[in-house]
């Protein structure tokens, strides 16, 4: 069925409902664009938090990196902060810290997308360290 339905953000066209809720979940959620924009808004912040550098690229794969970016940055610094004040030292740690510091430097939009799968979690980093490669 055909209908004209308001997104929370204010803007409004024709969606075709077919499932049950799905014009409820419309109504309470911004259209792709302003969502977009919403999450835009927050990774500069994230990035201004984070003290990262510009992104170089197009200005379609920057904005797609930069989302890229932060979600890895942002596991980064959870990983971080499970490793305690007395373990930094070890070479483990000391690897890790120097992978993270090469991932905030990364300044290239296209090496950010090509690693849009990466979940930064134990198994990748140990996979990573343990082969002594960049990721
Ligand atoms: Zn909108």
């Amino acid at each position: 069925m055909k209908k004209h339905i308001t997104r929370s953000c204010g803007h409004s066209r024709e969606y075709n409902i077919i499932k049950k809720g799905a014009e409820r979940y419309l109504r309470s959620t911004p259209c792709p664009v302003c969502s977009r924009a919403d999450e835009l808004k927050q990774a500069a912040g994230f990035e201004r938090l984070n003290s990262l550098p510009l992104l170089h690229g197009s200005e379609k794969q920057i904005q797609w990196a930069t989302l890229i970016r932060c979600r890895i940055i942002n596991e980064f610094n959870i990983m971080a902060k499970k490793i305690q004040p007395h373990q930094r030292r070890t070479p483990k740690a000391v690897a890790f810290f120097a992978l993270a510091d090469r991932a905030r430097r990364c300044t290239s939009a296209a090496a950010w997308i090509d690693r849009a799968e990466f979940r930064v979690n134990a198994e990748t980093i140990n996979a990573i360290l343990s082969k002594g490669q960049p990721a």
